[in-house]
């Protein structure tokens, strides 16, 4: 069935998403109430996109004949991770079946180098970087970038080998073989007062929404507590949505897409990375905002007006990560006695260390309150005391793992 770029999908279509992660997952859940079904295709069986959707489709992404299939039987395509081989966008598009974001967007932010390129051609504000594809590149790389410097890889990848941390420049052979020799983007370390994020949305109609900035805390590189509103001058906050903006315009998206930021110790506001769908740190907006970032995924692929942002009320979101369960399964009961807090799990079969299992959003009259609530609700499903709360201000970056999206 082809679809006309302008006409709107509406309830009773079928929404098909590639990833069947928790990304999925919570779009499902936003997608039901609204009419839609949705399909979900990806390697994994009984996974937390599948476990609620309409249909789930275990196939492999190069699958031609099993991606052509599906596309037949959805109104639109979109993504809930963006390492899907532009074979499915292909499929897609050769079937009239519109791909929102689009083929491009995706291509752009599935590898860190290309991304840092547009982003910079776009004279949009980056770290100073520098592409590399050997040692000796990577040499006169630090040259130029100085140091302290981060190195990582140029593709994201599937198997989240990441970022090593370079303080000074006779650190480039080992740092080289960390990686394993692979391209790579070097680029100066960011001593930073916070990191941000916005979370926007484009319509097909060109209409922008946004939730205004968000703080976000990581622990070993990976988001750990996300804080709205972020804890920042207006200003700033400002001028991170105008930036986002821009991201969107430039990049002619249609849907969500999310820009994290760095907010550099001397005022510079400068753009660490982009994710083409709903982030981790937008989950607070199902319960602070009047539509949530997967509400509004489905709104602007499906072509509908965009739903307000206005955040009702001060929310902090803390991850649960599968190290909670070392000691067994956590004490949930003790999670639903906090008040304002709601739980959120995602349906995973094995809790491994720093794989995201599920988060905790608090809701409260301030930020402070939303905070303290989260981490209390997080502490009390812990059953080893030993496990803290501390959140790293995410300084240092030597030897971390690290994947686009988890
Ligand atoms: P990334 O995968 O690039 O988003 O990096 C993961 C985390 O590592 C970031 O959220 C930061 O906490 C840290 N990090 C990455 N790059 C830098 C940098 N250039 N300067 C300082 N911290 C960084």
């Amino acid at each position: 069935m082809t679809t006309n770029k302008h006409q709107p999908i509406l309830p009773g279509a079928t929404i098909g998403v590639f990833g069947s992660g928790q990304l999925g997952r919570m779009m499902a859940l936003a997608a039901r109430p609204m009419g839609y079904r949705i399909h979900t295709y990806s390697p994994d069986r009984d996974s937390p996109t599948g476990q609620v959707a309409d249909r789930e489709v275990v196939a492999d992404y190069e699958n031609e004949d099993a991606l052509a299939d599906f596309v037949r039987h959805v109104q639109v395509v979109t993504f809930e991770f963006e390492n899907v081989p532009a074979l499915v966008a292909k499929v897609a598009e050769a079937a009239g079946v519109p791909v929102r974001p689009g083929a491009t967007v995706l291509h752009t932010a599935q590898q860190r180098a290309r991304e840092k390129q547009f982003l910079a051609s776009a004279g949009l504000p980056v770290a100073p970087f520098a592409l590399v594809t050997t040692q000796v590149e990577l040499e006169a790389a630090l040259a130029q970038v100085g140091t302290p410097a981060v190195l990582k890889t140029a593709a994201f990848g599937y198997d989240g080998k990441g970022q090593v941390r370079i303080d000074e420049a006779s650190q480039a052979g080992d740092a080289w073989a960390t990686l394993g020799g692979q391209p790579a983007v070097l680029e100066a370390f960011i001593s930073f007062q916070h990191e941000l994020s916005v979370v926007a949305a484009r319509g097909l109609d060109d209409s922008f929404a946004h939730y205004g900035a968000l703080e976000n805390i990581h622990r070993n590189h990976i988001l750990d507590l996300t804080i709205a509103p972020a804890r920042i001058p207006g200003p700033v906050a400002a001028q991170a949505v105008e930036l986002a903006r821009a991201v969107l315009e430039k990049m002619d998206v249609v849907g969500v897409l999310c820009v994290e930021f760095f907010w550099a110790g001397d005022g510079r506001l400068l753009i660490n990375e982009l994710a083409p769908r709903p982030h981790n740190s937008g989950h607070l907006t199902i319960e602070a905002a009047l539509t949530s970032q997967f509400e509004q995924q489905v709104r602007a692929i499906c072509g509908l007006p965009l739903g307000s942002t206005t955040l009702v009320r001060p929310a902090a979101m803390a991850n649960l990560l599968g190290d909670l369960w070392r000691n067994g399964e956590p004490d949930w009961a003790a999670a639903y006695a906090t008040p304002g807090v709601k739980l959120h799990l995602y349906g995973k079969q094995s809790a491994r260390i720093g794989r995201k299992m599920g988060h905790l959003t608090a809701i409260a009259p301030n930020v402070e309150d939303a905070i303290a609530n989260v981490l209390a609700a997080r502490r009390a499903l812990q059953r080893d005391s030993a496990l803290s709360d501390v959140t790293s201000t995410g300084q240092s970056t030597s030897g971390g793992r690290s994947t686009k999206n988890e």
